[in-house]
């Protein structure tokens, strides 16, 4: 893959995209710009130069081009949530998908079509009125396009898979312009890379998910002292271990008033007793000083997350695959937990198991298919502090389980600056990743997108 080497011509794309944009198109020092160029996490200091607010896949096409032939780095925004800040490259032109977030829900048919720029709390809003859902991530700022072609983690994982499980087809515009569709009759090579192998390929201009009926879960939050945190995530591991696919649960260490808190956060969605069972039992691995489980339906209880990891403050993620979570793993965590460098710092793990480890691994690009746990080492502080204590914590402590973990990790999480360990996470399906990106973008125009594999 070559970058470019000729200067850019700002003033080439602007002359192009501006009478088709007008005042969606905005210059860096324009009213506005600043608060578009804002993404979740604040320490991202890369400027772009211009920001193009698409409104259809037309634009969207004009806007590659218009970079293409301007020679600027070209990147794609959603939810902006990327804890790396690819969705911006210093110099270049964002296609901004902020004003594309519309939502259709075929009921009857059990499914959603949701448009590029959509986030997971606009596809629930849409869902929620028939009880229908399907799997995403956490928290409801985070966009969809993003999380799912990369993966989706989330509370349905055991039963419905990861987000991208649950993917129908996806209209993409590619690097030179042109739109396709992605699905399972028709492109079939860059629908199997788009599962895994994020925005490496184009801009995906609208996705189409299976539904579930979700009319309510059982959810809620426990939270133990920290001395109890060992006994909190032994128990955890041991209980995941033979865990139905209706129940998920993220444990970790979140911030409590006065430091680290060991938590349980259980999503339990299948019959209410089984649940109530299987949550007493979680309930039971300590002393909770939060106990606040109960039915709910499944948008309300992602808006639990809602003030957790706020944009706007500083971040910095490091992330392993753990195969299981062993004693020394436990040891490894709670003394991360005891040595914790700022209040806002937190601590999180996944188990993938379930539907989404019965996928064969060479189905999707998305290759890590056997039962693991994802471990999100997430350092955040204020702006103006310095970062290099809340770096070194969270580099420590994703070095302390090195030799514990899994090669690779969940790309979504994983930065720039840890290519090849991004690379590790494709296994067996890394070749023909990398021949799908040659094919689809031979000139390396979506360099900065995620997951970060070829060497920009
Ligand atoms: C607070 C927080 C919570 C999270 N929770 C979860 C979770 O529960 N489960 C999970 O799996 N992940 C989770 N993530 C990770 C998240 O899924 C990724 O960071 C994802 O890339 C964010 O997507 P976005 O659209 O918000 O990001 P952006 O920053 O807008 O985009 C990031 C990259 O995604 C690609 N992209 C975005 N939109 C498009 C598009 N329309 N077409 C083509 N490429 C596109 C581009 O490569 C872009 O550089 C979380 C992240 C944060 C910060």
């Amino acid at each position: 893959m070559t970058a470019t080497s000729t200067p850019a011509d700002l003033a080439g794309a602007v002359r192009v995209l501006r009478p088709l944009l007008a005042d969606r198109l905005l210059l860096a020092g324009d009213a506005g710009f600043a608060a578009a160029r804002q993404v979740w996490n604040a320490a991202v200091t890369r400027q772009p130069a211009a920001i193009a607010r698409c409104t259809d896949g037309a634009e969207i096409s004009a806007a590659v081009r218009a970079a293409r032939d301007a020679g600027l780095p070209l990147s794609v925004r959603s939810g902006g949530h990327d804890w790396a800040g690819r969705a911006l490259r210093e110099g270049g032109l964002v296609i901004d998908l902020t004003g594309m977030r519309g939502v259709t829900v075929d009921a009857a048919g059990r499914t959603a079509t949701v448009q590029g720029g959509a986030i997971t709390a606009d596809l629930l809003a849409a869902t929620t009125p028939y009880g229908l859902a399907t799997a995403t991530g956490v928290v409801r700022a985070v966009g969809l396009a993003g999380l799912t072609t990369v993966g989706g983690y989330g509370p349905l994982i055991g039963r419905y898979g990861l987000s991208l499980d649950n993917l129908l087809g996806a209209s993409v515009v590619l690097a030179d312009g042109t739109t396709v569709t992605a699905g399972p009759d028709d492109d079939t090579e860059l629908w199997w890379a788009l599962r895994g192998g994020g925005g490496n390929f184009g801009v995906v201009t609208e996705l189409r998910y299976r539904l579930h009926e979700v009319p309510s879960i059982l959810t809620g939050m426990l939270m133990f002292p920290l001395e109890q945190g060992a006994a909190v995530l032994s128990g955890h591991a041991e209980i995941m271990a033979g865990a139905p696919d209706e129940l998920s649960v993220m444990t970790g260490f979140l911030p409590g008033p006065s430091g680290p808190l060991a938590f349980l956060c259980p999503f339990w969605c299948g019959e209410p007793a089984a649940g109530e069972q299987a949550i007493a039992r979680l309930r039971s691995l300590g002393d909770p000083i939060v106990d606040q489980i109960g039915p709910m339906p499944y948008a309300a209880a992602l808006s639990m997350f809602d003030r957790s990891m706020v944009d706007g403050n500083h971040y910095l993620l490091r992330t392993r695959w753990l195969p299981d979570v062993p004693p020394p793993a436990v040891d490894a965590l709670v003394t991360a937990a005891t040595e914790i460098t700022s209040p806002f710092s937190a601590l999180i793990l996944n188990r993938f198991h379930g539907a989404a480890s019965r996928v064969e691994p060479a189905a999707t690009a998305f290759a890590q298919r056997a039962p693991h746990t994802v471990l999100e080492v997430i350092a955040a502080w204020q702006p103006g502090e310095p970062a290099e204590p809340h770096r070194a914590w969270a580099e420590s402590t994703a070095t302390a389980l090195d030799e514990l973990a899994l090669p690779g990790g969940y790309p979504n999480l994983l930065g720039p600056d840890d290519e090849d360990r991004s690379r590790d996470s494709y296994g067996a399906n890394l070749s023909r990743l990398l021949a799908a990106k040659r094919h689809y973008d031979p000139d390396d125009v979506f360099a900065s997108a995620v997951p970060s594999l070829f060497g920009q």
